[in-house]
Parts: structure tokens; C-alpha cells; sequence
């Protein structure tokens, strides 16, 4: 495969234009509300979905804790973010067979944060020829399987005891 210049994330909508306060924080307050997309809740940190991702089960691992910078992360933290990132990858793994990630975090609006007062580390599911479906131009977006759905398969996959 030559070459495909894979452009991260380069401009991010996590939120909806209107909202007051952190949508993150908002999410971490109603995290059995369908509307937060929170897919799985750990004691420090959750699983969510990207409202608007670039491609299916595009979620992200937050810190329940408003922090801009990742200095700013507890040993214990971490260990959770990693923890959820595990899960959240092995719930994909298992309902959408992609063939690879990419995992990272966007830190600053140059590096194309839209959050940069909480950070978030994205987990965005990659399948081979995938980069005909990601946007040319920010705003067009092919998502091959609804937000919904994903969020209620990944959700009940992170929950089941
Ligand atoms: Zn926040």
C-alpha cells in the first residue's frame, strides 16, 4: 500500500454548536443517558462515542476530571484510560473485525483539539481501503452504520458481566 497520507482528525466536533459547559463533563454527570453516548463508566474515567466520528465506533476515552494536559493525569488515571482503551478495543475487535487503529491524543487546537480543557484520547477503528470513506473536506463524512446502533452494540458488548 503506497503512501496514503492519513490526515488525523484534522478538525474534531465532540460537541454540539450551543451547548453550555463541557460536553464532556455533562457526559460524565449523565452517563445512563443515551444522549451522553457514554458506552462504559470506571470509577475515573469513561467510553465515548464520537458524535461526530470519522469512521464507525470512533469513541474516545476521557478523564472524568476536567484537565487540559496530560501532565495533569494521575498514575491512577492512566491505568484506567488504558484499562477502557483495552476494553473498548476488544469490544470492536469482536463486532466490527477492523483491520487496525489509530489511538492518540489531539493536544491543543493546532493539533486539531475541539475540546482542549479535557482532554480525550481517540480510538478510531481502521479497515483496510477505509481511507476512500474518511472526509476529503472536514465536513463530508461517509459513516457506514448509524451512530445509534454502534453505541448500543459497543455499550451492551462493555457491559456484559
Ligand atoms: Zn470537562
Amino acid at each position: 500500500m503506497s503512501g496514503n497520507l492519513w490526515a488525523p482528525w484534522r478538525t474534531e466536533y465532540v460537541g454540539r454548536k450551543g451547548d453550555k459547559g463541557c460536553v464532556f463533563c455533562l457526559a460524565a454527570k449523565k452517563v445512563d443517558d443515551p444522549e451522553s453516548l457514554v458506552v462504559k463508566e470506571g470509577e475515573r474515567a469513561l467510553v465515548i462515542m464520537n458524535r461526530f466520528p470519522y469512521n464507525t465506533a470512533h469513541m474516545m476515552v476521557i478523564p472524568k476530571r476536567h484537565i487540559g494536559c496530560i501532565e495533569e493525569l494521575t498514575p491512577e488515571e492512566l491505568t484506567e484510560m488504558h484499562s477502557l482503551l483495552v476494553a473498548a478495543k476488544g469490544a470492536v475487535d469482536g463486532l466490527y473485525l477492523p483491520d487496525g487503529y489509530n489511538v492518540g491524543f489531539n493536544l491543543g487546537a493546532a493539533a486539531g483539539a475541539g475540546i482542549v480543557d479535557h482532554i480525550h484520547l481517540h480510538v478510531v477503528p481502521r479497515w483496510q481501503g477505509d481511507v476512500n470513506l474518511m472526509p476529503v473536506l472536514a465536513d463530508v463524512k461517509v459513516i457506514p452504520e448509524h451512530l445509534e446502533r454502534t453505541y448500543a452494540a459497543i455499550k451492551e458488548r462493555l457491559n456484559e458481566k
